[in-house]
């Protein structure tokens, strides 16, 4: 069982959390920060990479003043007010180690790991104080990458089921999301938001019957509640369909969470910790219906068009064009080709320029930036009729930059300009759903 931020977010959503934890089932429960720690954490850092030690100072002190408000809410013994109070004052102390030396990547991964180790362990000691035989379970133990940066699933298996099993006695622990450690042992992160691939990882590693993410919305939607009215949770997804809407902008899931799942096959399910009694989202193997399922879209895209007489009847073009991005290390989301051109779409534009600069030599570049990825996605098998139709005729207002269709059965990808985004999505959500 997964928390995110928000659901652990303050001293009473963590008692709601802890009511939704203890029953008799064996579990792990895996807890993000609390919300707005982490981004306050990479503020403390920035501050220090700069050496502005007042205004790293000035952080730190809002936000130990917050923990001791939350550890005087959360406990009701002064035994565990005691406790709560020393554990804030040794991760803030050693927080503010930081701000007299020299400080690296080393020392930045250092003091984002607080935040989890924060909150599980606050956890930890209000489940003791209400009288439940919870154990912490330290994620920088078992949770590891390896050379390339990738998780070690092989090491993740052996260290976690090893202290599992040298903890028969207990049914309920508690570890942190996010936060692991690299190739060299050194304190790492799984990346922003990464608590749900932990979450997936460690179901994977021991097997688990189930993978469940909790969070504050009743799972996934079948388009974005923030711009569109009256949009449903839907009840069942595939991996592959849930991977492509994760990916594709639906914010409630992390996309790397998927594929650990899916090669484990082991259902997730998604669900809603304010109102934990709705069904939310299943996430399995099964395909179980057929036709659009969601509409989901990814923002800050940039769409990059090349025109080139060479590639009139050439090979070896588009091998050519790829190797550019990938010797700056960014992916490509969206292709689409005809015999004189190909378009593509990138999500980062960190090395845009340099990119444009050496496909230069291949043709005329045309940029686009402000782009999104409208993205239906379903089970949309190969001989069945009227989708595009059905897309095609709800945007017919709507300038389309870029269409993909076929790549998989899951997924019919569009390019529009982002001030038309809430337009598109409105209108496939009327046409659809
Ligand atoms: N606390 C981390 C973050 O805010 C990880 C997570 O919440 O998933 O990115
Ligand atoms: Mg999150």
């Amino acid at each position: 069982m997964k928390f995110g931020g928000t659901s652990v977010g303050s001293a009473e959503r963590m008692k709601e959390v802890a009511r939704l934890i203890v029953d008799k089932e064996r579990k792990i429960v895996v807890l993000s920060a609390m919300a707005g720690t982490t981004n306050s954490l990479v503020d403390i850092a920035n501050y220090l990479y700069k050496k502005n030690h007042d205004g790293a100072n000035e952080v730190i002190s809002r936000l130990e003043r917050l923990y001791n408000n939350e550890v005087e809410a959360l406990f009701s013994t002064a035994e565990y007010k005691e406790k709560g109070h020393a554990l804030v004052l040794s991760h803030f102390d050693y927080i503010k180690s930081f701000t007299k030396d020299v400080f690296t990547v080393f020392e930045e991964k250092s003091i984002l790991a607080q935040g989890e180790l924060l909150s599980t362990a606050l956890m930890n000691f209000y489940l003791n104080e209400q009288g439940y035989n919870s154990m912490l379970l330290p994620a920088l133990d078992f949770m590891r990458t390896n050379k390339n940066g990738e998780p070690d699933s092989p090491f993740i298996k052996e260290n976690l089921n090893t202290f599992l099993d040298e903890n028969k006695g207990y049914d309920l622990f508690i570890t942190q999301g996010y936060i692991c450690r690299n190739a060299f042992g050194e304190i790492d992160n799984l990346q922003r938001g990464g608590s749900d691939y932990s979450a997936s990882l460690i179901g994977a590693a021991i097997s688990a019957s189930e993978i469940q993410i909790w969070t504050d919305i009743d799972g996934m939607h079948n388009n974005d509640p923030r711009y569109v009215e009256n949009t449903r949770s839907i009840s069942h997804l595939s991996f592959d369909e849930a991977a492509e809407l994760a990916y594709f902008g639906a914010k409630i899931l992390h996309p790397t969470s998927v594929l650990p799942a899916k090669l484990g096959n082991i259902p997730v399910r998604l669900l809603n910790t304010l109102d934990p009694k709705a069904k939310g989202t299943l996430i399995s193997a099964e395909e179980s219906h057929a036709g659009i399922a969601a509409v989901a879209a990814k923002d800050g895209i940039t769409a990059i068009r090349i025109k080139s007489g060479r590639m009139l009847l050439a090979y070896g073009f588009l091998r050519q064009i790829f190797e550019i991005f990938e010797s700056y290390k960014t992916p490509i989301d969206m292709i689409t080709t005809s015999e004189v051109g190909v378009s593509v779409t990138i999500d980062s534009d960190k090395h845009l320029e340099d990119i444009v600069d050496s496909i230069r030599k291949f043709g005329t570049v045309e940029v686009d930036r402000d782009q999104v990825i409208v993205c239906v996605v379903g089970h949309l098998v190969r001989d069945n009729k009227g989708y595009a139709n059905k897309i095609f005729e709800a945007l017919k207002e709507i300038p389309v930059r870029m269409i993909s269709y076929g790549g998989s059965d899951h997924n019919i990808s569009l390019l529009v300009a982002s001030d038309h985004k809430k337009d598109a999505l409105r209108a496939l959500s009327a046409k659809l759903f």
